[in-house]
């Protein structure tokens, strides 16, 4: 079968998940993954906003059975003040806890039950070219297993293609991204970590002498975690001359609290670097097409939205595709990208105020006010979409506000 309904190209969340929504509206569905699965991927800490979609994706209960280390908030580490977000404890209503992930293992379930549900997954079969007009759309694709190209036609497209990113490419809709240029460095370690260390937390270190420089410890449920650090290149340059794993270490060992909590820490893993990530577009949708996840915007990895984005974009894309694949109109500015965009940008002055330290002085805050610190544990806990949430609705005056009388 070379003709479908929708053609989703890429089986990463955004994929897997509307691709089960769309078979569970009846439509057909053929993803296109280049990659053969399980595969690496980066983006392992979740957040309790993205179990509601993947709850409305049918793939919850699989998740919730597989074994993957629970996550009931954050922690957050700095110069020896260590202070937690509980969240159960949060302002939004909806799950308060979700899971640290392997993403081969995580990925790999949710396309297996988005091919449960009927989608045909094809892997290591890659999107090349793609032309036409809504209803009528014809994809060029790479069969990497034959070696050989074939041509698909479908009524509509989802990109979900993660920092492939082929549609911008393709279609010149990339724009710069508000972000300066970081890269990360990470790996899987065997963490043997004292008992004391909370498991059911991801752990952001900030560096003792640049804050702008953090470190993600996500512990997973067989005893290895995943560990990076992000930081400007020039903080890297300034380094010297030296490969990513004694890089990586150089940082730690500048910020004792963790060097010491990882003293035993052993690398399980090939070191792997990723640089310049911060993404944005012109638009997330045109004739014939929508982005999903990562192929529109991502802002950066600091408080784990990538996932949940990416889940949400393809729970308010589905029914819209649905309605205009049945002829109804479909106002894509308005009833996806406006919503969609409204929570990446709570994100986004979340995100600009950890690097301008408005919002670390908020977090380590010794005495918060216990509504207050409700309301920005939600944003935290990815409810970035609840209007009712002045650190939502109205984030960077009420972020301004606080991280003032913080700072006082
Ligand atoms: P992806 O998961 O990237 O999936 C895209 C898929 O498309 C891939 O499988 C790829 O092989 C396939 N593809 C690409 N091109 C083609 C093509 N031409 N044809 C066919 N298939 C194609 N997010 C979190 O939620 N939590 C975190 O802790 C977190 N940490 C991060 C740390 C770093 C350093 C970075 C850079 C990001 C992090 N993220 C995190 C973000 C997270 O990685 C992404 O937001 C998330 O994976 C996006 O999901 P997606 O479905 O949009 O794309």
């Amino acid at each position: 079968m070379n003709l479908c309904d929708v053609v989703v190209i890429g089986a990463g969340p955004a994929g897997a998940c509307a691709a089960a929504m769309l078979v569970d509206q009846g439509l057909s569905v053929i993803v296109l993954e280049k990659e053969q699965f399980p595969r690496f991927s980066i983006g392992e800490s979740l957040l309790p906003q993205s179990m509601a979609f993947l709850d409305k994706a049918g793939l919850v209960e699989a998740v919730n059975q597989h074994g993957f280390q629970l996550k009931n908030g954050a922690a957050f580490l700095k110069d020896g003040q260590y202070t937690v977000f509980d969240f159960s404890d949060k302002y939004s209503e909806g799950p308060g806890t979700t899971f640290q992930v392997k993403r081969a293992e995580f990925d790999k379930l949710l396309a297996d039950g988005a091919a449960n549900k009927g989608a045909q997954i094809r892997y290591r079969h890659q999107l090349l070219d793609v032309c036409g007009q809504a209803g009528a759309m014809t994809l060029t694709v790479d069969d990497l297993n034959e070696q050989q190209q074939y041509q698909l036609s479908c009524r509509f497209v989802l990109d979900a293609s993660g920092f492939g990113r082929v549609l911008p490419r393709l279609l010149d809709l990339e724009s710069p991204s508000d972000f300066p240029v970081r890269k990360a460095v990470f790996t899987h370690v065997r963490d043997h970590a004292p008992a004391h260390f909370d498991r059911n937390k991801i752990l952001i270190t900030v560096h003792s002498q640049k804050q702008d420089i953090w470190f993600w410890l996500i512990p997973f449920s067989d005893g290895t975690s995943s560990l990076g650090v992000v930081g400007l290149e020039q903080h890297y340059q300034q380094a010297g001359d030296l490969d990513d794993e004694a890089m990586l270490w150089h940082f730690i060992k500048q910020t004792p609290e963790l060097h010491q909590l990882l003293i035993d820490a052993e690398v399980v893993q090939p070191l792997r670097t990723i640089m310049g990530y911060s993404a944005n577009v012109r638009q997330l949708f045109g004739d014939g097409y929508a982005l999903l996840g990562n192929a529109g915007e991502f802002l950066d990895p600091v408080f784990s939205s990538g996932v949940t984005i990416a889940l949400q974009s393809a729970n308010l894309a589905v029914p819209l595709v649905v309605k205009q694949l049945a002829g109804q109109p479909v106002d894509w500015q308005t009833e996806f990208s406006d919503p969609l965009r409204s929570g990446i940008g709570c994100f986004k002055e979340f995100v600009g105020g950890w690097y301008d330290t408005r919002l670390q002085d908020i977090i380590f805050y010794p005495a918060p006010d216990p509504g207050i610190k409700r309301m920005v544990c939600s944003v935290l806990a990815g409810y970035a979409w609840d209007g009712k949430n002045p650190f939502v609705s109205d984030a960077k005056r009420r972020l301004n506000t606080l991280a003032q009388i913080c700072a006082a």
